[in-house]
């Protein structure tokens, strides 16, 4: 095993943002990135007009890359590509890191062919190591084999997963902006985004970004309250089984496993969940499994680290009063 090291040329993070504020899985790529650069520090490029400075130089940004979009939209991934291509190519960046959310795995791929190298998404960490390589780990087969990859030429492009480290601010002042011509091509030009609705996102965090997850499933029996009610107690994300989402008990948004959303949370847990490989491939990589259900022999219990054998309801309600309890006293 080779030492960790640090990279010559700085590291491009894409930052995003929402409502005019740095996100929480950008904030955690520009911490990654941060033990990725040397001297040369890190680099931001920012597809917003007005990006957040303070919490970019609070995460280690000296300077950050605004691609002048020429009126187009940057939701238009060619448009995005060909932004941070022109950023690239002023930063010249030893690697460009982003979040690999939907949009970000497909600008991962598009940055990626533009600068002849090769994208790494879905990724889980990333280290230097004593050659000079960018190690990225990355899980793989349905959560049941770890991975460590490179891309062999080129700038690498690596998107790494919501919730790959833990976001900490390094203390300093705050970034500074610069413009970055973009001369788009006629295909970027072509699409132009002429309406928006925001979909209303309630208090809680997005499900793929969530560091601890209350799943509900067919144990629940229509009856989503509970689940919510923990999920309130702990800060978390609120998901569901197919069976639960096809029943309409939640929206289909809400849907975890191989055909809904891939999560990766410090903590999941399972209320009434069979454990079917179907909904186990998209939660696989969470770090800790807690399984409530009242059938001792449900395969989910196989892949826990603490399973409960109870009635959904009782089990809930009992956690619920004791979070209360802790918090009061
Ligand atoms: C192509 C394909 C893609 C699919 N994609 C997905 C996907 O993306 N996500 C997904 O989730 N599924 C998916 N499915 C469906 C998947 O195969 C399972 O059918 C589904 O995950 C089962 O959901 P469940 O665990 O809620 O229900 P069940 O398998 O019916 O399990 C319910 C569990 O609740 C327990 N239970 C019942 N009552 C109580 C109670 N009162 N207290 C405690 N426990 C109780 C039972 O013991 C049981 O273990 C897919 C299927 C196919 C064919």
């Amino acid at each position: 095993m080779t030492e960790p090291t640090t990279l010559t040329a700085p590291v491009l993070v894409v930052v995003d943002h929402v409502g005019g504020a740095l996100t929480a899985p950008s904030a955690e790529v520009l911490t990654l990135a941060r033990t990725l650069a040397g001297p040369a520090g890190v680099a931001a490029a920012a597809l917003t007009d007005a990006p957040d400075l303070d919490a970019l130089g609070r995460y280690g940004v000296g300077t950050v890359h605004v691609p002048e979009l020429d009126g187009l939209s940057p939701e238009v991934t060619a448009v995005a590509a060909e932004a941070v291509l022109a950023v690239a190519r002023e930063v010249e960046p030893a690697a460009v890191l982003l979040v690999s959310t939907f949009a970000g795995k497909e600008l991962a791929a598009r940055l990626a062919v533009a600068l002849g190298s090769g994208a790494i998404v879905d990724a889980t960490g990333v280290a230097v190591t004593a050659d000079g390589t960018l190690a990225v780990s990355k899980t793989v087969l349905q959560g049941t084999w770890d991975t460590t990859c490179a891309v062999t030429r080129g700038v690498p492009v690596v998107a790494l997963k919501p919730t790959a480290a833990e976001a900490v601010p390094a203390p300093s002042g705050a970034a500074t902006a610069v413009s970055v011509p973009v001369g788009f091509s006629a295909g970027a030009r072509a699409v132009r985004v002429v309406s928006r609705t925001e979909h209303p996102r309630g208090g809680r965090a997005p499900l793929s970004e969530a560091k601890v997850v209350v799943v509900g499933g067919r144990g629940v029996d229509g009856d989503f309250t509970l689940v919510e009610e923990l999920a309130d107690e702990l800060g978390a994300a609120v998901g569901a089984t197919r069976v639960a989402t096809d029943e309409g008990w939640i929206e289909h948004s809400a849907q975890v496993g191989q055909t809904g959303v891939t999560i990766s949370p410090r903590l999941y847990i399972g209320a009434g969940v069979s454990g079917a490989i179907h909904h186990t491939a998209g939660m696989q990589a969470a770090e800790t499994v807690v399984a409530i259900n009242n059938d001792p022999e449900a395969p989910i219990f196989e892949m826990a680290d603490l399973g409960v054998v109870g009635d959904v309801s009782d089990v809930l309600s009992q956690a619920i009063a004791e979070l209360r309890r802790l918090r009061q006293g």
